[in-house]
């Protein structure tokens, strides 16, 4: 695989925002970059559409700080979806150039930029700048979340765990629902790190199409298909969009190791993951 970036190196806000307008250029006919809005410290939560199709399937990545080289990997699948259209490639079973007629292919690459940061700077830390862990600011089972949360002893903002006042009570919570409220995706795909599995539905409800699809990229990146247990449950962006929009919603914890994985590791936990990440376009 060719890339225009190297992308085996830590990305933080700065290079994540420029890398995603240089491909913004480089691909002006392929890849439209905007914002769907602005963290506390008020960097541009980026997003990356490639597509004019009316199936829309939405990506995030970096909902937790030290999570952020989910940053380089949606990079590196949007740069990839530009370049095989560009040159009429296919992209797994399917042309680039058909995907890009018929999907819309919407990707946030870093929705916690100033928890990033934060983790790059050496610190343990997953949740954003006011110690709000993003995937437990989601409206699923909030209240219930609020109780464990109590009995774990969290009082408040800190690196991992808190849910947040109320859900969307943070900025980059609400901008995201507020763009998924607007689009209304068919499928939502969030990157974390780690431990090669796959997330799907919550609480029970497993919209028609789901674990199908799980079931397909399980067999594309040779993860594990796993529930969440303890914890892990509630307040999650699948989560919610799981119940709000009973459509499929789905978590991938790419690659194996511990928190923050290797930069050097980004292409290869690419190449574990692309696979799965074109089965939700199909
Ligand atoms: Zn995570």
């Amino acid at each position: 695989m060719q890339f225009i970036f190297a992308y085996n190196r830590v990305f933080g806000w700065t290079e994540v925002s420029s890398a995603a307008d240089l491909l913004g250029k480089r691909y002006s006919d392929l890849l439209r970059v905007s914002s769907i809005g602005q963290s506390v410290l008020g960097k541009d939560l980026k997003l990356m559409s490639f597509g004019r199709g009316k199936r829309r399937v939405l990506y995030v990545g970096t909902h937790h700080g030290l999570e952020h080289i989910t940053a380089n990997l949606l990079l590196m699948f949007a740069e990839r979806l530009c370049a095989a259209a560009e040159r009429g490639n296919r992209l797994g079973r399917a042309a680039a150039e058909y995907i890009f007629a018929t999907r819309t292919v919407d990707i946030v690459p870093m929705l916690n930029p100033d928890g990033a940061s934060i983790a790059q700077s050496g610190v343990f830390w997953q949740a954003n700048a006011r110690g709000v862990d993003l995937n437990h600011n989601y409206n699923a089972g909030f209240a219930q979340y609020k109780r464990m949360e109590a009995e774990a002893g969290i009082a408040g903002g800190c690196a991992t765990r808190y849910a947040g006042e109320y859900p969307e009570s943070e900025p980059e919570t609400e901008a995201l629902c507020t763009y998924i409220r607007q689009t209304e995706p068919d499928a939502l795909v969030c990157l974390h790190t780690q431990g090669g599995e796959i997330y799907f539905g919550y609480d029970g409800i497993v919209p028609r199409g789901t674990a199908c699809l799980a079931g397909r990229m399980a067999r594309r990146s040779g993860y594990v298909l796993s529930e969440p247990t303890g914890m892990a449950s509630h307040g999650g962006c699948k989560d919610w969009f799981t119940l709000e929009f009973e459509r499929p919603g789905i978590t991938i914890e790419c690659g194996h190791g511990t928190n923050p994985l290797p930069p050097e590791l980004a292409t290869s936990i690419y190449r574990e993951i692309e696979g799965a990440l074109l089965e939700a376009l199909l």
